[in-house]
């Protein structure tokens, strides 16, 4: 089973992911990951992407794309679940594209859907946590970054809730939650 995990920044992709990684052996392809990475390792394009990040705006399409399609080639274990990509339509069209010429589906898109107040304020407690125990900070959670991502997501991201809607893909899971319920219901959504 191949999936995408849609939602804002802040909305709990990431956890979500590495609890399906963990239950369904799955394998977590998160490109903000990825770059982080790329930034972490000093390499040419960690360079190039690192000053987009930090602001809040997203690396180009070419980009993410490359780093997705290196990885499909890779193990895929129970599936691959799509985490922070594809973040735009172009995104999306290269994946439909790049899954077919791999004889792979798309299984699902799972919408988690949460209010704005919710992720700024997650996001931001987060970097407090992460000051508070000395550890890093992600360059792009403060309050600045995160009105441009959150600008980014509105106007680039969420016209793929529309698109995979369409194509009869989506499933809208509520973000809201704790951690558990939100995981029992995309359970629920993938095999019910
Ligand atoms: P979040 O979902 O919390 O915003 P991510 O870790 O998914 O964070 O992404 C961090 C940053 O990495 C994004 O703000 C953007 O600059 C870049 N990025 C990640 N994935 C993509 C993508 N698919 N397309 C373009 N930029 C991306």
């Amino acid at each position: 089973m191949n999936l995408i995990l849609l939602g804002p920044p802040g909305a709990g992709k990431g956890t979500q992911a590495s609890m399906l990684v963990q239950e369904r052996d799955m394998i977590q392809l998160s490109t903000g990951d990825m770059l982080r990475a790329a930034k972490e390792s000093g390499s040419e394009m960690g360079k190039i992407v690192a000053d987009v990040m930090a602001r809040g705006d997203l690396v180009t399409d070419e980009i993410v794309i490359g780093l997705i399609r290196e990885k499909l080639e890779g193990d895929k274990k129970g599936g691959f679940i799509f985490d922070g990509f594809p973040r735009t339509l172009a995104q999306a069209d290269a994946l439909g594209a790049l899954l077919a010429e791999k004889g792979e589906t798309l299984d699902a898109v799972i919408e988690l859907q949460v209010n704005d107040d919710v992720l700024v304020e997650r996001i931001l407690n987060r970097a407090k946590e992460a000051a508070a125990a000395g550890q890093p900070v992600r360059a792009d959670d403060n309050e600045e970054s995160l009105k441009i991502r959150l600008m980014e997501y509105y106007k680039k991201t969420s016209p793929l809730i529309g698109y995979y809607y369409a194509k009869g893909d989506l499933k809208s899971v509520d973000g809201l939650g704790e951690i558990d319920t939100v995981k029992a219901d995309i359970s629920a959504a993938l095999d019910g």
